[in-house]
């Protein structure tokens, strides 16, 4: 019990800690932002450990349920963690950390850790959406979200209204984002996976979406869904847009490391194509801001596979940001962040006061000069 107590005190005190330090260094968003364009990516359960430091040793035989060591070394093997993170998230390390910034280097001191204390999907999510913890959301089977998301504020704002979008490979979305209630469109799972086209390239989409094994029932392959959302770009031009990739914590989860690094090196690659895209595109070239994050973390060791409440270190994230409004200052030190910044982030770099709407929503990240 005292040590119980002990814990509590401690917690509270750094919780504490950690907000007088998210004060000081919350600065007010610059009145003129080039920011038109919001991109927030979600990589369902990729570590921290991973995108510090690159793969892990201790996982890539026997343990981390691989057969083929030699091809995953050969690929994701280096002398240093630099070395290896930068095979590992090219895009990630090359352009994100030298253009933007990147928080969550825990080893670093510099923690982003989640405020709920679920440490999975649903919760996560909600709390990157809305900016605020909310403990009835105890299941990832929870309703269509009380909560309104900045998503759906800013689909009821005039500038925003029918210009924002989500495309997800796990089929929680539609609840989490409330499809129903904010109108947002959410492209989801396996039976929701293609927005309604006449395309030859949708009709072919919605033929393998229909057609392909699902490994998981709930969760589509991220190579489909990024398919389908680039045939989507190509007809539309949401202003705030969410894609979800969900395969690294499916992989992670049964147990096979190999496919978990391979589903995180092709979501690097998801990432440089979309960024390709934005900057080659007069409409959104140099007016972008994607932010990059993931919905929880994983255990240590033997527990990397897992998740939850009771797994020590899955409440440890990252978050990247890259874009016009956010100085080139790489990997962030002495700068401890939540989850729960995001949602005011995505509407100060749009000019809009998430807080203000949401009063028990986090400050945004401090990304701003
Ligand atoms: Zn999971």
């Amino acid at each position: 019990m005292r040590g119980l107590q002990a814990a509590v005190a401690a917690m509270a005190w750094c919780l504490a800690g950690m907000t007088a330090l998210e004060a000081q260094s919350t600065m007010r968003p610059p009145a003129a932002l080039n920011t038109q364009y919001v991109m927030l990516v979600i990589a369902d359960g990729v570590r921290w450990q991973e995108v510090f430091t690159g793969a892990d040793a201790s996982l890539m035989g026997k343990a981390g349920g691989v057969s083929d060591t030699a091809s995953l070394r050969r690929d994701f093997w280096r002398d240093t963690p630099p070395a290896r993170r930068a095979a590992l998230f090219p895009f990630l390390w090359g352009t994100m950390a030298t253009q933007g910034q990147l928080f969550g280097d825990s080893a670093g001191g510099s923690p982003a850790r989640i405020t709920n204390t679920m440490k999975f999907s649903y919760p996560g999510y909600s709390e990157t959406f809305t900016g605020f913890a909310d403990p009835r959301i105890d299941s990832n089977d929870h309703p269509p979200n009380e909560n309104t998301t900045v998503f759906e504020w800013l689909n009821r704002d005039a500038a925003f209204t029918g210009r924002v979008a989500a495309f997800a490979t796990w089929n929680a979305f539609s609840r989490i984002f409330n499809a129903e209630r904010s109108g947002v469109p959410v492209y989801d799972g396996w039976t929701r996976g293609v927005a309604p086209s006449e395309s030859p390239r949708s009709s072919l989409l919605r033929d393998l979406y229909a057609t392909t094994i699902r490994v998981w029932p709930d969760v589509a392959f991220d190579a489909l869904m990024q398919q389908s959302l680039l045939e989507y770009l190509g007809g539309h031009d949401p202003r705030v847009l969410f894609v979800g990739y969900g395969e690294p914590d499916e992989w992670a989860h049964a147990g096979k490391y190999d496919l978990y690094l391979r589903s995180a090196r092709n979501m690097d690659a998801y990432l440089a194509q979309l960024w390709a895209r934005v900057q080659s595109d007069p409409r959104t070239r140099d007016k972008t801001t994607m932010i990059v994050s993931t919905d929880h973390g994983r255990g240590w060791g033997r527990e990397w596979t897992d998740h939850g409440k009771d797994v020590a270190g899955a409440e440890f994230i990252w978050t990247a940001v890259i874009g016009p409004d956010t100085p080139a200052r790489g990997v962030r030190a002495n700068t401890p962040v939540r989850q729960a910044q995001v949602a005011a982030t995505i509407a100060a770099l749009l000019g809009r006061d998430w807080q203000k709407a949401e009063p028990k929503a986090a400050p945004p990240l401090p990304i701003f000069r």
